[in-house]
């Protein structure tokens, strides 16, 4: 029943969603313009060097480097007759196939140019000159450089030509292209002997090391330094290697400059391990988005996180095992998706872990009164503050590191009628929640119940504290919870000095009071149009364990509104003193009936409730004398309760009409007894012959132990002073026995019957209504 009734504006859903369709968008372009170009490549080298590949042997490089233009001292380009003499040294070496990176499309001087057609001519079809086709970046120009006939008469030919990345790393190499008019095949696909389509490109695998292809310096082999049987069986390639010959391009995962030879061969070890394949990004994006769209729409925490973390996961290591098998993807689009998800939610949980540091209360955890700018409330809400008016000397007085304790057990107290999340602290001892769609007389009812509830003392530490608490009530739902909320601790403030256990907010009074003025303006209309009567709640003699008797309760069906509770009129009657008309109809309702029951033999005591104005405005024992008269009801089947107010203190007058009344014969029941100031000088001042404990104390008593100790003592008291105890708000068994065993005499409440019509009360007694009782 104290269901909450808030829903917090959250827009997480929506911002999900547009964080989605941010991270699609942005890396979905990204994959277009190959944005993450950089970012890829560094994952792929990074990946590279987890693991790491040996090259064949098959393949050696025969580098003129640095050393071999030192000691040869000659100018480049070298002598072709040192060239004859290396492929000379090969061939006797026993080389299989001998390549060299260069070509030969221009003459040198007749000497050197048989010299090395000699050579050619005595290793038929086993040495490779090398044809490639250059574009001027200027002018796009494209110039194909081949061997002069008499070279290629006797060699075969492969290209060098491979493409190269916005970032000067050599990329993919054809299988074969090309120059010149000729297809030639790749020196890669002729090192590893593998064919495929003209002009279809490849990926080369650079997670070859470097040092695990065989080197040799070209000057070493002119000296003769070398053993022959470095080359037996090899492939060999003949290459400059230094920087100043040029052909060198930036090495992958390095800053240095490699020279064009080795990535020949890493393109050529690639494929003697199989032809590899690459795909595109758009297929690991594509599972990115699916995955974090599954994310955004799960609630779970746990869940959310390992959905994000398998998917992080995937995309960083799937690679490496398509890798293994040369297949190549790009996942920096996808990884991307992630990215911007991820720290989009990071933000939000930064930023929400801010908030809620900045609208928590940081002892207790609850939310504070700054989180209520947050809640939007149902239609009809009600707002109630609990105000404890002692809590900062009690805090200045509980044991240190005591005060979590303190709020828990507050909080636990409140917690019996209001979720613990719909309930905010404020940081002076105010505590607000949010009632359901509830009536006056409602929140009205459960405040008492939580009165009763804090009567009974707190243990902190082992200090025992007394809480001092009231109630605010806020009604008015044209303003902010927040406004509310400041109101209704307001309210419950003037109330701790009114000594009312709740009042009302401004706003509300106002609106209230128009309210409530409109309709006790039409109180004796409404007594006219039988509006207004008059219900009976039966009472059970605990002695005997029979009804005997009943209370009267004033009941307004009101034509648009409905059932009215009489707290919404009763007060303001009496403010507008429009109460005697009420009083006198009640009472002649009450004694008619009690007559009319009696009149069958049954002995049927009526109560009446009297408020002390109607003693102020009435000759109140003058007018029931002369109503039992003629109804003939004896005197002691009437009794008058009557309850102590905050304004009305007895006086000598007012104890004086009670003496007359008790003269009479008629019973005087102090009521409400516990709610409010009932002292026992009070009980003893009021010439009364029973006491009625209110329903707020009775109803704590098979739960709290305060709760029975003080109904117990009542009880023994009440009886010391040779008065009667009546227990209201009887609603369970536990309860019954409970007040029948501590030697209450008469019960009533809900167990026993609710208030109802005087037809079914004369069903519920047994007899059957002989004359007509309106
Ligand atoms: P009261 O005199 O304390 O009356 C008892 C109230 O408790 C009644 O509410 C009754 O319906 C309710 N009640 C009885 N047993 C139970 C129970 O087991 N559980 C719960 N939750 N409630 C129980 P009601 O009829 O709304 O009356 C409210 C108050 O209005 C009365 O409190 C009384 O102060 C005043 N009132 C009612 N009729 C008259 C009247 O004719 N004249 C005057 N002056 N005041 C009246
Ligand atoms: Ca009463
Ligand atoms: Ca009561």
């Amino acid at each position: 029943m104290w269901a909450r009734i808030l829903k917090l504006k959250n827009g997480r859903q929506t911002r999900g969603n547009g964080i989605l369709v941010w991270a699609c968008l942005f890396s979905l372009i990204c994959g277009i313009i190959e944005f993450g170009l950089p970012l890829e490549n560094m994952l792929r080298y990074a990946r590279n060097e987890i693991r790491p590949q040996q090259a064949s042997g098959d393949i050696v490089v025969v580098g003129i480097d640095g050393r071999s233009l030192n000691e040869v001292k000659q100018r480049w380009p070298w002598p072709r007759a040192d060239l004859a003499k290396i492929a000379d040294t090969l061939n006797e070496a026993g080389a299989k196939r001998i390549f060299f990176d260069f070509t030969f499309d221009s003459y040198t001087d007749p000497t050197n140019d048989n010299a090395m057609i000699e050579a050619l001519k005595r290793a038929p079809g086993r040495i490779f000159l090398a044809n490639r086709y250059v574009i001027d970046q200027a002018t796009s120009q494209r110039t194909d450089h081949v061997n002069i006939p008499e070279f290629s008469k006797y060699s075969g030919t492969v290209n060098i030509n491979g493409e190269i990345d916005p970032f000067g790393v050599p990329l993919a190499f054809p299988y074969q292209t090309t120059v010149g008019g000729k297809t030639t095949q790749s020196m890669a696909a002729a090192l590893a002997n593998v064919s495929g389509g003209t002009d279809e490109y490849f990926r080369a695998d650079y997670a070859i090391k470097l040092n695990s292809i065989p080197k040799v310096s070209a000057v070493d082999i002119l000296t003769g330094k070398i053993s022959s049987s470095v080359f037996a069986g090899k492939d060999v390639v003949i290459a400059s290697s230094t920087i100043e010959l040029g052909d060198m391009y930036r090495a992958p995962g390095s800053r240095g400059l490699l020279s064009g030879i080795y990535f020949s061969v890493f393109a050529a070890e690639t494929l003697k391990r199989g032809k590899p394949a690459e795909y595109s990004w758009f297929g690991p994006w594509v599972f990115a988005i699916f995955l974090i769209a599954a994310f955004m729409r799960i609630g779970r925490k746990w869940l959310r996180r390992s959905i994000f973390g398998v998917g992080v996961v995937t995309l960083l290591t799937i690679p490496l095992l398509l890798e293994e098998n040369l297949i190549f993807v790009q996942i920096v689009p996808a990884l991307l998706s992630f990215m911007i998800v991820g720290i989009a939610r990071a933000r939000a949980n930064f930023r929400k872990q801010l908030h809620d540091s900045g609208i928590t209360n940081n002892v207790s955890g609850l939310l504070n009164l700054a989180a209520l700018h947050e809640v939007e409330a149902k239609s009809g809400a009600t707002l109630i503050a609990m105000k404890i008016h002692n809590y900062l000397a009690i805090k200045s007085t509980v044991p240190a590191g005591y005060e979590k304790d303190l709020i828990d057990q507050i909080v636990s107290r409140i917690s019996l009628g209001v979720e613990r999340s719909n309930l905010y602290q404020s940081d002076d001892g105010a505590f607000v929640w949010i009632a359901d769609d509830i009536s006056h007389a409602t929140a009205v009812e459960r405040i008492d119940a939580l009165h009763s509830i804090f009567r009974s003392t707190i243990k902190v530490g082992e200090q025992a504290v007394n809480l001092f608490i009231t109630f605010g009530i806020d009604r008015d739902e044209t303003r902010s919870l927040a406004n509310r909320a400041s109101s209704a601790i307001l309210a419950a403030d003037e109330g701790g000095k009114s000594g009312d256990r709740w009042s009302l907010s401004d706003a509300d009074k106002s609106k209230e009071r128009a309210a409530q003025l409109f309709l006790v303006g039409r109180i004796d209309q409404a007594i006219a149009n039988s509006e207004i009567w008059v219900a009976y709640q039966p009472k059970l003699d605990l002695k005997t364990n029979l009804i005997c008797g009943a209370e009267a309760l004033v009941r307004w069906t009101h034509p648009d509104r409905g059932a009215i509770s009489p707290d919404e009129f009763i007060k303001m009657a009496e403010e507008q003193d429009r109460i005697d008309n009420l009083t006198l109809h009640v009472l002649e309702n009450a004694i008619r009936t009690s007559a009319a029951i009696n009149n069958h033999g049954v002995n049927f005591e009526i109560a009446a409730n009297l408020s002390p104005r109607a003693f102020a405005g009435l000759p109140i024992d003058a007018i029931a004398s002369a109503m039992l008269a003629k109804y003939k009801l004896p005197a002691h089947c009437l009794t008058l309760e009557i309850t102590e107010t905050a304004t009305m203190r007895p006086n000598g007058e007012f104890i004086a009409v009670l003496e007359r009344l008790r003269m009479i014969g008629i019973n005087i029941s102090v009521d409400d007894y516990g709610t409010g100031l009932s002292t026992l000088e009070y009980l003893r001042a009021i010439p009364s012959n029973e006491v009625k404990i209110d329903r707020s104390l009775i109803s704590q008593i098979d739960f709290s132990a305060e709760s029975r100790m003080i109904v117990n003592s009542t009880i023994q008291m009440v009886h010391s002073l040779g008065r009667s105890v009546v227990a209201e708000g009887v609603e369970t068994e536990a309860v019954l026995k409970l007040v029948s065993q501590m030697g209450c005499d008469k019960a009533q409440g809900y167990l026993i019957s609710k208030p109802m019509r005087f037809r079914d009360l004369w069903s519920m007694i047994g007899i059957e209504p002989k004359t007509a009782a309106a």
